[in-house]
């Protein structure tokens, strides 16, 4: 991820801090290559232009032209509105509220939502020392709920009981009830994949989250599927409300522009990446790290 991305940006950069003196025209020419570049890497048009705006406004003034090296300054310019792009500053699960705390995971099928849900159940239990309590809304696709309980068993997690012909709003109770019952910290609910943006399974998450109240509304998106991702996030917020996205695939070669522009396009921070197949690939997101690797 990022490679394409950064080698370009490398280029241009490097050029930029040879030259020494540099003229309003040159910082211009090298922003409108770094324009360039981030749409090859699949960023939205409007998040990249406004990126560059912002830049510019910073970067064309006197005071840069005029410094003793005024491309490495550019450069720092470019990285700190590289980072305010990422969302600043790294936000991680939010468990404050009375337990047990309702965790709803939604997504499009195939994103990695399952494995995901497993991932933090595992991070959960294992580093917040938190008792969770998996469920699987998927009613329509039994073999999703029985891939639920293997992750679940996998990683150490309790599974709600399966139980045929039961509603994805009835399961939803049923957790609730249980981990109250049970004295658990978090339910996390696997809510229903979806191939498209599908209006039943859209209406049956919001019934869900009125009945659970989840505290988290995390949606899982696939970051090799590009500006899809960031369409499929603006879509779920509008109707569910999100707290987070979590970006799976990251170990994938694309080409970032999801990670790139899912916080400006949103509003939505991306709390935390899928970086393998493993139940332990799992890692927070840090947009300052980002912005270091992207920039070598
Ligand atoms: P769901 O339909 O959204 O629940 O998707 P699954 O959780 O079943 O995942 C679909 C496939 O993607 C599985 O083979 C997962 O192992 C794989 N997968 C999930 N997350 C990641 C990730 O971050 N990186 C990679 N390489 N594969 C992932």
């Amino acid at each position: 991820m990022f490679d394409n991305l950064s080698d370009k940006l490398s280029g241009i950069f490097n050029a930029l801090t040879k030259r020494g003196a540099l003229s309003e025209e040159d910082v211009n020419a090298a922003l409108r290559e770094v324009r360039r570049a981030l749409l090859e890497a699949d960023v939205a048009l409007e998040v990249a232009r406004s990126f560059i705006d912002k830049v510019r406004s910073r970067a064309v003034g006197a005071e840069v032209i005029k410094s003793v090296t005024p491309g490495q300054m550019v450069v720092k310019i470019v990285h700190d509105e590289l980072v305010a792009m990422l969302g600043a500053e790294a936000e991680g699960i939010d468990l404050e509220a009375p337990a047990p705390v309702g965790i709803l995971m939604v997504g499009l099928q195939g994103s990695g939502k399952t494995t995901t849900t497993a991932k933090i159940a595992k991070r959960l239990t294992e580093k917040a020392k938190r008792r969770v309590l998996l469920a699987s809304l998927d009613t329509r696709r039994p073999a999703a709920m029985e891939q639920l309980a293997v992750l679940g068993k996998q990683v150490g997690v309790e599974t709600l009981p399966i139980v045929a012909g039961q509603s994805a709003v009835q399961i939803a109770r049923r957790a609730m009830e249980a981990a109250r019952l049970g004295g658990f910290d978090v339910v996390m609910l696997d809510t229903a994949g979806r191939v498209t943006l599908d209006e039943a399974l859209m209406l049956e998450a919001a019934e869900v989250k009125a009945v659970a109240q989840p505290h988290e509304v995390l949606l899982v998106a696939d970051s090799l599927t590009g500006q899809d991702a960031v369409n499929t996030a603006k879509a779920f917020d509008g109707r569910l409300g999100l707290t987070g996205i979590v970006l799976t695939r990251m170990d994938g070669d694309g080409r970032g522009g999801a990670a790139l522009s899912m916080r400006a396009v949103t509003g939505k921070p991306i709390k935390l990446v899928g970086t393998g197949e493993k139940v332990d690939a799992l890692e927070d997101f840090h947009p300052a790290r980002v912005a270091n690797r992207i920039l070598g």
